[in-house]
């Protein structure tokens, strides 16, 4: 059985528990440092409010032994606002939080008309896949190593750098498990 510890923290958690539990795997609320501990395949961190999610890894003194875990190899998904969380760098921005993903983003990127929307991406091994955006990032730069999943009008939406995966999008709200089991498939070492 793998274990996955999805931050509960702010945001859509429990769609992605819902997904994960779906496809067979465990899950367990990431909320404190204690959770950590516990034998993970892998870390789910969902769309919210990056922000205030940064303010309460910091708080809550997650921040550092998530980093350490995430550069140790442990499996990551992260979407929209985690995938914020897991940026080098943010434009606009001097804060940063896990810093782990060498890539840039821009918050907020499709602006107030257009900040909520649904597509269907081409996604790289996976093929034509749903994605609903809600006042999403995208990557507009990347650096060494890093592989380009998905674009959206020729603007990244969804990477890979070693154990880590990040969307712009919200792959939990629709009715398809692609990318799900994708990330179970790397939590088993089997991608
Ligand atoms: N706009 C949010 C942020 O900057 C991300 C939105 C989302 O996760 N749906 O944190």
């Amino acid at each position: 059985m793998v274990l996955i510890g999805v931050l509960a923290l702010q945001g859509d958690f429990a769609e992605h528990k819902i997904k994960l539990a779906s496809l067979g795997a465990e899950t367990v609320d990431i909320r404190q440092f204690d959770d950590l501990h516990k034998p993970l395949d892998g870390i789910v961190l969902p769309g919210g409010e990056s922000t205030v999610q940064g303010k309460l890894l910091n708080d809550l003194s997650l921040l550092e032994p998530l980093r350490e875990k995430i550069i140790q190899g442990l499996p990551v998904l992260a979407t929209c606002a985690g995938l914020i969380l897991l940026s080098e760098h943010v434009e606009n921005q001097s804060k940063m939080y896990l810093a782990t993903l060498p890539v840039t983003v821009r918050r907020n990127a499709y602006g107030r008309q257009l900040g909520s929307f649904f597509t269907h991406l081409d996604f790289k091994n996976i093929g034509q896949v749903p994605a609903t955006f809600i006042r999403a990032p995208y990557i507009s730069e990347v650096r060494n190593g890093v592989e380009i999943l998905s674009e959206h009008h020729g603007k990244i939406v969804a990477v890979r750098y070693q154990n880590q995966i990040a969307l712009a999008y919200h792959p939990e709200v629709d009715n398809d498990n692609s990318i799900h089991s994708y990330f179970l498939k790397i939590c088993q070492n089997k991608e």
